[in-house]
């Protein structure tokens, strides 16, 4: 089975040194593609600088809620056009992140809607974090809509965020999350969300699945987020993985070659 991992930070510290490692550790279980995320100015550039080195590593670039203040979306564009080495595929991770403060909603939100302009103009797609914010997210979307494609990353179903993705045709990426206990009150919604919506990822070195919680997680894991998935979705592996690949191609507009 092939697999496309659509959300990982191998631009993170803890991966210094050994990404060869375990990026060659990927290619061996048949991880073909890498979609490495930027969260912050710098992380972007690591992320660019990264993907030149491995052919089949792609790049979003994007300022995390958890940044507002700290850098600027004119950088950010700043760097697109100065790093920019034709592997800049979406712009993310971007969103609304309720859980650490409130204090900043309104500058979350407007930094959001600077990304998804920045995303518009550069005709590129978006992959979006929301946590405990999905209403906002809900009303940021529907008033500002990215032109080219929204990803909604580590999705945790809910009623709103549901509705808001099958109205749309927005994307979704499942990852470690739905192998953990909470998941079970996912099942009723799974069944909502058409394969074609679906992709994987496994926001590495975080959220390892179960039965690897506490470990760095990497895109070997990609199989057991797979598994969990076609049991929800009662898909067999096979079918599912050749799915939820093209559905990853066709997202971040790459030709396979
Ligand atoms: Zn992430």
């Amino acid at each position: 089975m092939e697999y496309f991992d659509t959300h990982a930070h191998y631009n993170d510290e803890k991966f210094d040194g050994i990404v060869d490692d375990v990026l060659n550790r990927c290619k061996n279980i048949g991880v073909k593609y890498v979609i490495n995320i930027g969260y912050n100015i710098e992380s972007s550039i690591k992320a660019i600088e990264l993907s030149n080195k491995y052919k089949n590593m792609y790049v979003a670039i994007g300022i995390h809620p958890s940044d507002v203040g700290k850098c600027s979306v004119e950088e950010l564009e700043k760097i697109y056009n100065e790093y920019n080495n034709g592997k800049v595929v979406a712009i993310g991770e971007i969103g609304l992140d309720y859980s650490y403060t409130k204090e900043n909603k309104k500058e979350q939100i407007d930094l959001f809607k600077t990304q998804i302009e920045l995303a518009n103009r550069l005709k590129l797609p978006i992959c979006v974090h929301s946590r405990d914010a999905s209403l906002d997210t809900y009303l940021t979307l529907k008033e500002c809509p990215a032109k080219y494609g929204t990803l909604m990353h580590c999705f945790s179903p809910t009623e709103d965020l549901v509705r808001l993705v099958l109205e749309n045709g927005y994307m979704v990426a499942f990852g470690g999350n739905i192998t953990y206990k909470r998941a079970k009150s996912f099942s009723r919604y799974m069944d909502m969300i058409p394969v074609e919506q679906i992709v994987i990822e496994t926001d590495s070195p975080y959220l390892p699945p179960v039965p690897l919680r506490g470990t760095i997680n990497t895109s070997e894991n990609l199989p057991i987020i797979l598994e969990k998935l076609s049991e929800y979705k009662n898909i067999s592996k096979e079918e599912l993985s050749k799915i939820v690949y093209r559905n990853s191609l066709e997202f971040f507009n790459i030709k396979e070659e």
